[in-house]
């Protein structure tokens, strides 16, 4: 099954995302994870984007559609995969749309966890993992940046009939029940 997790910041896509990856036994690929463990490793990736990240801005679309093409091609993702933080973008996403069918690799879903913006911004600021665009002031970026460029991801993907909106408040439990049932 692949599945892509789609929402704004702090909506709990990490947080399902390992959850599914555990109910499916599917890898979980976030693009948010590598650039941050990049940037802990000083790798050349790591390097170029750590101001991007810190200023809550996006990383240009090539890069990191280079990124999840190279990575999808290991096999451990041959029996499915849940995205998480990609497509951000509607070009990431018609991008995607080309890897996906050269990889014979077609969305089974698109999950959409929708949560109130003032709920995002308590959540972000008491989950306290350190993050260095987890302050108020890059939160706001970061859901302009969602507004502006990634909200419009999901109606490209309306039209291919996949899309799941889940009612993301309620309890961890709740949620990935919900979520569960829309795969059925
Ligand atoms: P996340 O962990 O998904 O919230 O991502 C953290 C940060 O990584 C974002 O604020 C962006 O700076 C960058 N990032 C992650 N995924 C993408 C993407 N698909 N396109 C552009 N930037 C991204």
């Amino acid at each position: 099954m692949n599945i892509i997790l789609f929402g704004p910041p702090g909506a709990g896509k990490g947080t399902q995302a390992k959850l599914l990856q555990d109910k499916y036994s599917i890898p979980h690929l976030s693009t948010g994870d590598i650039f941050r463990t990049a940037i802990k490793n000083q790798t050349p990736l790591g390097v170029k984007v750590k101001s991007i990240l810190d200023a809550g801005q996006l990383v240009p679309d090539e890069t990191v559609v280079d990124l999840v093409a190279d990575e999808l091609k290991d096999p451990k993702y041959d029996s499915g995969f849940i995205l998480d933080g990609f497509p951000r973008t509607v070009p990431q996403a018609e991008a995607f749309d080309e890897i996906a069918e050269n990889q014979n690799k077609a969305i089974d879903a698109f999950v959409v966890l929708t949560v109130p913006e003032k709920e995002l911004i308590s959540r972000i600021l008491s989950r306290g993992q350190g993050r260095t665009d987890d302050t108020e002031e890059k939160i706001k970026t970061r859901l302009e940046v969602y507004h502006e460029e990634t909200e419009p991801v999901q109606n490209h993907y309306s039209s291919k009939g996949v899309v799941k909106e889940i009612d993301g408040i309620g309890t961890i439990d709740e949620i990935f029940e919900r979520i569960a049932s829309s795969l059925k």
